[in-house]
């Protein structure tokens, strides 16, 4: 049988113009294809690519995975290395106090866990959201509880447009069905397309990420006199969620807490 598409006298002529929509569309196509392989297909742990049942993290990764739990900076969610009793803050939290008002993450930094946001991030295993958006969930307990709305730590239209999707959009997602509190998708907009943080120091970073996010005219009913919760994938300088804090603030937010998948967590060392 002949396959008409191969004959070049058939092929329709594409203005240049049309062809990162034609990219676009076949990267959809693919991703739907991979869906559907995805349900016949065994998963593959995210981040030793063995066979797993179930989720996407075999128990032997699972295991190696760093949760964070009290005893912490009940400001910044830095683990202490000891309890020094309840309510004590960190010295970074006083000598540097955020915009926000407390900060949580379910896990540390580490290979683990940066596998698990780079298969989420780059690798379509969106199958991880459901899983990881759990254990967001619960280590914000005590915010979603007092939380009117997420917001989820938006993209530049471009790095959005590149990627196909936000990943702090998908785990705010997958935070919102865990725990019930909805997401308030309109409240913050990256009016700046930034340079990538990575490389970058602690100071470049904020100024980097200065004027980056804004409470847009119609994302002002979703803010002002609200509870809300940033939700990201990583917390590394904290730069990119004090920035946005600081914008929902300015805009007339009532409390701005942030929740992250992992945070990057040196021991955090107490004030006495
Ligand atoms: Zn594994």
């Amino acid at each position: 049988m002949i396959d008409d598409n191969t004959d070049p006298e058939r092929w329709e002529p594409v203005s240049i113009a049309a062809l990162p929509r034609l990219k676009r569309a076949a990267e959809t196509a693919r991703a739907v294809l991979r869906a559907a392989l995805d349900l016949a297909l065994p998963h593959l742990c995210a981040v030793c690519r063995e066979p797993v049942e179930g989720e996407g993290l075999c128990p032997a990764c699972w295991s190696k995975l760093s949760f964070i739990s009290r005893p912490y900076c009940e400001r910044l969610g830095i683990p202490f290395v000891y309890d020094p009793g309840p309510g004590i803050l960190s010295m970074e939290a006083i000598a540097d106090p955020p915009a926000y008002q407390r900060a949580r993450a379910a896990v540390r930094f580490d290979d683990i866990s940066r596998a698990l946001v780079h298969a989420l991030k780059y690798g379509d295993r969106l199958d991880l959201a459901p899983m990881m958006g759990r254990w967001l969930s619960q280590a914000g307990r005590e915010l979603l509880a007092e939380a009117d709305a997420l917001v989820p730590v938006p993209l530049h239209w471009r790095r959005h447009w590149a990627r196909r999707f936000n990943q702090s959009a998908i785990l705010a997602a997958a935070v919102s069905k865990a725990s019930g509190v909805p997401i308030a998708a309109r409240a913050l907009k990256r009016v700046k397309f930034t340079a990538q943080q990575v490389g970058l120091s602690r100071t470049q970073r904020a100024a980097n990420i200065q004027g980056a996010f804004r409470v847009p005219r119609d994302g002002k009913a979703e803010v002002v006199g609200r509870r809300l919760i940033l939700v990201d994938d990583v917390l590394t300088s904290g730069a990119t969620v004090e920035g946005c804090a600081k914008a929902l603030l300015r805009a007339g937010a009532r409390n701005v807490d942030v929740l992250v998948f992992a945070r990057v967590a040196e021991a955090g060392r107490t004030s006495i």
